[in-house]
């Protein structure tokens, strides 16, 4: 499979380049080439097949022989090692849990798949290859447990000190092995400038094998599209078609559901919940995108006043260049499938504390906000059924949670475990040089 950048259709990247170099050289995103409907057999079958055996089929269907079938197989079923159950709330209303991997957060989808593909195409590479990430906190959880002893690869995540909660830091900070944490004296923003220091740096990347597993990696969208069919497989409606309602901020989950449909699963329309960083469903009411800086909210993973997908979302709508983002065509293109909606803190927290009171459910704020938006589209939708992505585990907001709900929440183990855990992090400046030096010491 060849990848194209939405700048530009001529500018092409194999799988391996698409991954290890993240972004095309015209600073574009990549995009599959094709994207076919699956063939009819895999629908009659879908009923009877496991989760990861989904994720097999639908990779190899996008990645053709990229990937020896052995091999993918065996790949995805390690990475897709946990379920994705669909809860029912009402007839009309269900909820997609993607928080049942390590960090509890859909992220571990994305971070699994991509540090296994990463691990597959390095073999036989005898120089050690190193990720370098900047998190403001959940990326950088689910990437350590992606690529947690994961061989050949070295990963070190960058994070702004003082500014993760007690568990992100947790997360990030007490594996050992291969991931590494440098604690950084200053902003996320400064953390992503000496990242983007060292991928310039031509004389360390002479020295060091450098790569990213930030969130536009093609590589992290794939396996978030196999929780779609997954869901679509349990609500177990031959051919009738779901509406699917993502909280979004980065807009990477949306543009997964996007890509499942284009490989022919019956979705019958996507919401787009945000919060106040709303430049999407603006966008989608008025026909004018202006990115701007995000504000902070309640659900703070879906902070983001720029969102990097919409130039893929943009591009699947037939839009080449996603510069130029108000073509009328285009706009209108989108309207027809996905509706948008936005919401502050206020009725968020009344959210959380509704879908406790009419169903028993404890939901997180980042899956509160779909439930508003899921209600708001459906009034006008009546005989529908949606499904809402809840992206992460109540208990990783536990504070906010318990606030609103005036009551103890229940956290996994494997939560719970962390708290014990040492903390091993390399105390930084917000210099480069330092980093530079520190990386040469250690993987040069
Ligand atoms: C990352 C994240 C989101 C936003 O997902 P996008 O793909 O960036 O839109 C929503 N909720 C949670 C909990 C997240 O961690």
């Amino acid at each position: 499979m060849q990848f194209y950048s939405t700048n530009n259709p001529e500018l092409k990247a194999d799988l391996p380049e698409a991954i290890f170099r993240g972004l095309p050289a015209d600073n574009g995103l990549f995009m599959p080439e094709r994207l076919e409907p699956l063939p009819a057999a895999f629908f009659k079958e879908l009923p009877y097949m496991s989760f990861a055996e989904i994720g097999f089929q639908v990779s190899r269907h996008l990645l053709q022989d990229d990937v020896p079938d052995e091999e993918l197989k065996a790949l995805v079923y390690d990475a897709i090692n946990f379920p994705a159950p669909v809860v029912k709330l009402d007839d009309k209303r269900y909820v997609l849990e993607l928080f049942h991997g390590p960090s509890l957060a859909f992220k571990d989808f994305g971070a699994r798949f991509m540090s296994r593909l990463m691990g597959h195409f390095n073999k036989g590479n005898d120089k050690e290859l190193v990720i370098l990430v900047a998190t403001s906190g959940d990326t950088g959880g689910a990437v350590a447990a992606g690529f947690y002893k994961t061989p050949g690869i070295q990963v070190v995540i960058l994070y702004p000190k003082g500014k993760v909660s007690l568990l992100q830091e947790k997360q990030l900070t007490t594996l050992g092995h291969n991931i590494h944490a440098l604690e950084v004296d200053g902003t996320f923003d400064d953390c992503q400038a000496i990242v983007k220091q060292a991928f310039l740096d031509e004389q360390l990347r002479s020295e060091i094998r450098l790569s990213s597993a930030n969130s536009i990696n093609i590589s992290r969208l794939i396996p978030q599209s196999f929780y779609y069919f997954e869901a679509y497989k349990q609500l177990g409606a031959a051919g009738d078609p779901v509406a699917f309602c993502i909280p979004s901020g980065n807009f990477g989950n949306l543009t997964a559901g996007l890509l499942a449909q284009r490989m022919g699963l019956p979705v019958s329309h996507f919401i787009a919940a945000t919060n106040r960083n709303d430049v999407v469903p603006e966008f989608l009411s008025s026909g004018v995108y202006s990115p701007r800086p995000s504000v902070a909210t309640l659900s703070n993973a879906m902070d983001v006043g720029a969102p990097s997908n919409f130039a893929r979302m943009l591009n699947l709508y037939g839009h080449v260049n996603g510069k130029d983002a108000s073509s009328p065509a285009t706009h209108a293109a989108m309207l027809e499938l996905i509706s948008g909606y936005a919401y502050d803190d206020a009725s968020t927290e009344q959210a959380v504390r509704e879908v406790e009171e009419r169903f028993g459910y404890v939901i997180d704020p980042h899956g509160a906000v779909g439930y508003l938006a899921l209600n708001e589209w459906q009034k006008e939708n009546p005989n529908t059924r949606g499904v809402i992505l809840e992206t992460a585990h109540p208990s990783k907001f536990k504070p906010d949670v318990e606030r609103i709900l005036g009551h103890p929440i229940e956290v996994p183990t494997r939560l719970k475990e962390l708290e014990h855990k040492q903390k091993v992090a390399k105390q930084m400046s917000t210099a480069y040089e330092p980093v530079k030096d520190w990386l040469r010491k250690t993987f040069g």
